[in-house]
């Protein structure tokens, strides 16, 4: 079996993955809060643990994989866009859930095994604040639960802060009935217009950080192979996430594997409503970018790192694909991937270095094993998409660049600078880009290629 290798962020190294169950691997990933369309960052996590998941299921089997990932459909953020709109908040989150998994979709982002709201677990979640106010881990004042940072001695540990660091770092919310201003909430009360249960302690809501917790549990269990999601959530979310289900599952011991995704960027500035460079997923398939583009895109660069988008490798990532697309095309179905593909890939999910596998394979005219390789990442399905189908080189369009190229290079050797200008003139007028790269050859067609114009060239 294939050893992957995946880096820890609770032990800050990269560990040789051991699932406890071959049979039923188990991941868990925290989605989106949905009260409007996902943004290009949202997407990021949402490719990186798809892309992981795919892998989990080729190496284990397509059915020993189950990948939970939740909508948050409960949140402040959600209550005050039904206030601003005078619209239901089921139907806000209703109509965002679905635009998001169409979203998605598009970026060959597969469903999930399970995708719960969390509204349909607030039962679960009560039973396990329950058990935190009976284990002295949780304390009621004024209608509300609060977690008692204190109780657990290694709180913190996730993301290496001492208690002292995370409230000079954090924006801790100071609260009257807080015994300590880093007790968070996994209950508050719900007064009139908002959405509220009830409870032990009136009616009200939960708090965030509580619902991946009971969501995991009863789908995952106790203990579970990965947790996933953005780094921006290793604290506080991820650190309450760990503080809540060990101190009411003291016997479990919650996920074993942490991963985080590094931000994404828009043309090298943090992405912000007020920069003018926000922009969602649909922006970007409304402007005509196909989602292939866009997830090859963000596999090109490591999931630890941060992201930049660009225009630039917007342009570069179409023309790759539009290229080995058409040598894929060909090619049948369902080959087994390259050795250094799965090898990239199991090494800390390197999609970048799997990508530069696939340019090697495209080099190696390896027709075969580029498909693989397309549908390792995402990027393929059982055929090629028709953004490119419909605009494909001809096998003969093929040939004659093969032919084209041998010339040049054949002029070179012969010192017949003329016929070697002649046709690099020709090649640039007929929209077909080449480069003399260390590794030979490789070229690509622009959006005007004219194939009638290279074949004046004869
Ligand atoms: P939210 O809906 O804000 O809870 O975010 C959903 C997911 O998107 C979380 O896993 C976040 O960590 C992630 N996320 C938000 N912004 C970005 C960004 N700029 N780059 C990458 N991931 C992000
Ligand atoms: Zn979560």
């Amino acid at each position: 079996m294939t050893e992957i290798l995946l880096y820890n962020t609770k032990t800050r190294t990269k560990e040789r993955f051991e699932p406890l169950d071959p049979g039923n691997v188990r991941m868990y990933v925290c989605g989106p809060t949905v009260y409007d369309r996902a943004h290009v960052g949202n997407a990021r996590p949402a490719v990186v643990f798809d892309t992981l998941f795919r892998f989990l299921r080729f190496v284990y089997g397509e059915d020993h994989v189950k990948y939970v990932r939740n909508f948050t459909d409960v949140d402040d953020k959600i209550n005050a866009r039904a206030a601003e709109t005078g619209r239901p908040i089921r139907e806000i989150t209703d109509e965002t859930i679905q635009w998001y998994l169409d979203d998605m979709a598009e970026l060959g982002v597969l469903d999930p095994t399970e995708t719960p709201r969390a509204t349909a677990y607030v039962p679960q979640m009560v039973a396990m604040i329950e058990v935190l106010i009976e284990s002295g881990h949780a304390y009621e004042a004024e209608g509300h639960v609060l977690f008692r940072v204190e109780s657990y001695p290694q709180y913190g540990s996730l993301s290496g802060r001492t208690v002292d660091d995370m409230i000079a770092g954090a924006r801790v919310e100071i609260a009257p009935y807080k015994d300590n201003p880093m007790d968070f909430v996994l209950w508050k009360p719900s007064h009139e217009g908002v959405p509220g249960w009830e409870s032990p302690w009136g009616l009200g809501r939960p708090g965030w950080h509580i619902e991946c917790s009971a969501m995991a549990l009863e789908l995952l269990g106790k203990t579970f192979d990965i947790h996933g999601g953005g780094n921006d959530l290793t604290f506080p979310h991820h650190e309450n996430e760990i503080a809540q289900s060990m101190c009411a599952c003291p016997e479990g011991g919650f996920a074993r594997v942490w991963m985080h995704n590094e931000m994404l960027q828009v043309e090298g500035r943090k992405m912000a409503k007020s920069a003018g460079n926000f922009f969602t997923v649909r922006d970007l398939l409304d402007r005509g970018i196909p989602g292939e583009v866009i997830r090859f895109v963000f596999l090109s660069t490591h999931y630890r790192r941060p992201m930049d988008w660009s225009e630039k490798k917007r342009r570069e990532a179409e023309a790759t694909l539009r290229k080995w697309y058409g040598q894929a095309m060909h090619a049948k179905n369902g080959a087994e991937p390259d050795l250094a593909v799965v090898s990239a890939l199991a090494n800390d999910l390197n999609t970048a270095g799997a990508i530069a596998e696939l340019h090697r394979l495209s080099r190696e005219n390896d027709a075969d094993g580029l498909r693989a390789g397309l549908h390792m990442l995402g990027l393929m399905g059982d055929q090629v998409p028709s953004w490119v189908a419909d605009e494909q080189l001809s096998d003969e369009v093929l040939a004659l660049v093969d032919r084209l190229l041998k010339e040049r290079s054949d002029a070179r050797a012969a010192k017949d600078f003329v016929r070697a200008d002649a046709l690099r003139d020709g090649f640039a007028a007929a929209g077909l880009i080449v480069k003399d790269t260390p590794d030979g050859v490789v070229w690509e067609t622009s959006a005007d290629f004219s194939p009638a114009t290279l074949e004046a060239l004869r």
